[in-house]
């Protein structure tokens, strides 16, 4: 089976990853290079930020990202030869208004990623040193890690671009299908050229509303930028992830950390801003101090595919045969990726799914025109 994937995020490239190792043929498309959209840009946490503010579908999908990016690491390491460091910091949370509500969603749902722990400022110091001590107390999930995503995205692009079954397509902008019957025959490029398939899967993650015309949907999926700022400390010298108020500290293991993020409905523009960074600055070093004293490397923006409830699209696409939806991740496509991947393939090679898909179906997107049919 031929399957051609529209997006090389990390939502076209997990999938693409799943579906070769299944013996499929797969082709995969980008309109700029692989892997520098959403999925740079992000931070990944491994771990929905607040786990109580979202459907349980979402936390669903993400409880199994760490657990599934051990094992891919351990499988595409000795053909890419690039590590993307599954960090096990954990994740300390300063807002009061959530303790309790953390705590019991812990005890409820008896998530191995959410094992929570209530904290008070001795204990802080112990698993922190640098917190502020306005900070008397914090939940603490030991068991939340990060991975580095660029290089996670490296790594499969390396391991892609060597497999026999995959062809890799940048630069190459998507623009339409054409249909023959009611179903996908090709998808023809921006600069004309056609390329025939037997399966479409589209990952195109903030680009996505592109296709609701072409397919007589209502695909309400739109891009919400977000800006990170990077500093460089010395190695292992922040020990765990930070959040308060929505902004994060997220320690990497050579002493980078990434601060962030920022909420925006600016469309396609990603240009980071003086005024937000100095939010981001305000927000982290209230709660370590001592970064200020480092320098920072970098700043940028990304965008995220949002989507009403952050609950993604994963499956067939309603009306049509040979097309599949993976799209709309929101705040935790990295967290989400493996797991949407996952089940994504076993859907379209009819296997028995690792969740229940009901959830995520796009029976969601059909537009009132077709309702009403
Ligand atoms: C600042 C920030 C912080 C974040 N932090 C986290 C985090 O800590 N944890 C977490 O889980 N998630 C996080 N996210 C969210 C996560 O990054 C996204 O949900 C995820 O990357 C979406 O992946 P994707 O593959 O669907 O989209 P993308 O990575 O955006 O990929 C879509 C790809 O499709 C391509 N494309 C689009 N249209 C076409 C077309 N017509 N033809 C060809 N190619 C096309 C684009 O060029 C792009 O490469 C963060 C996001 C941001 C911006």
């Amino acid at each position: 089976m031929k399957i051609a994937i529209i997006g090389a995020g990390i939502s076209g490239l997990m999938s693409a990853l799943e579906l070769v190792e299944q013996g499929c043929s797969v082709m995969i498309f980008d309109q700029q290079q692989a892997g520098k959209a959403a999925s740079w840009a992000g931070g990944g946490i491994l771990s929905p930020m607040y786990p109580w503010r979202y459907p349980q579908a979402v936390n669903q999908l993400a409880q199994y990202g760490k657990s599934l990016y051990l094992e891919w690491n351990e499988k595409l390491k000795p053909v890419s030869d690039i590590d993307f460091e599954i960090h096990e910091t954990g994740l300390l949370i300063f807002d009061e208004a959530d303790f309790e509500t953390g705590l019991n969603y812990a005890q409820q749902f008896q998530e191995p990623m959410q094992q929570c722990e209530y904290l008070q400022q001795e204990q802080i110091e112990q698993v922190n040193p640098f917190i502020d001590s306005k900070f008397q107390h914090a939940i603490y999930f030991p068991q939340i890690a990060n991975i580095r995503n660029p290089r996670l995205l490296q790594s499969i692009t390396h391991y892609l671009k060597q497999h026999p079954q995959v062809e890799f397509i940048e630069h190459c902008p998507i623009e339409q299908f054409q249909m023959v019957n009611g179903k996908v025959q090709s998808i023809v490029a921006q600069n004309s050229q056609t390329y025939e398939a037997d399966q479409f899967v589209i990952t195109t993650g903030a680009w996505s509303q592109h296709w609701s015309e072409q397919l007589d949907l209502e695909i309400p999926v739109h891009p919400v930028q977000g800006q990170m700022v990077l500093f460089k400390t010395p190695e292992n010298w922040l020990p765990t992830m930070c959040m308060n108020d929505v902004m994060y500290l997220i320690p990497r293991l050579d002493g980078h950390v990434v601060c962030g993020s920022s909420m925006a409905d600016c469309g396609f523009d990603t240009t980071p801003t003086a005024a937000t960074k100095q939010k981001i600055l305000d927000a982290c070093f209230e709660m370590v101090p001592e970064l200020a004293e480092f320098p920072i490397e970098k700043q940028w923006a990304g965008l995220r595919p949002g989507s009403p409830t952050g609950v993604p699209y994963i499956g067939k696409m309603p009306e049509i045969d040979n097309v599949w939806a993976n799209f709309g991740h929101f705040r935790n496509g990295l967290c989400m990726g493996p797991a949407s991947a996952r089940l994504l393939r076993q859907l379209m090679l009819n296997q028995t799914p690792l969740t229940h898909p009901a959830a995520y179906s796009t029976e969601r997107l059909k537009s009132a025109g077709l309702m009403a049919q």
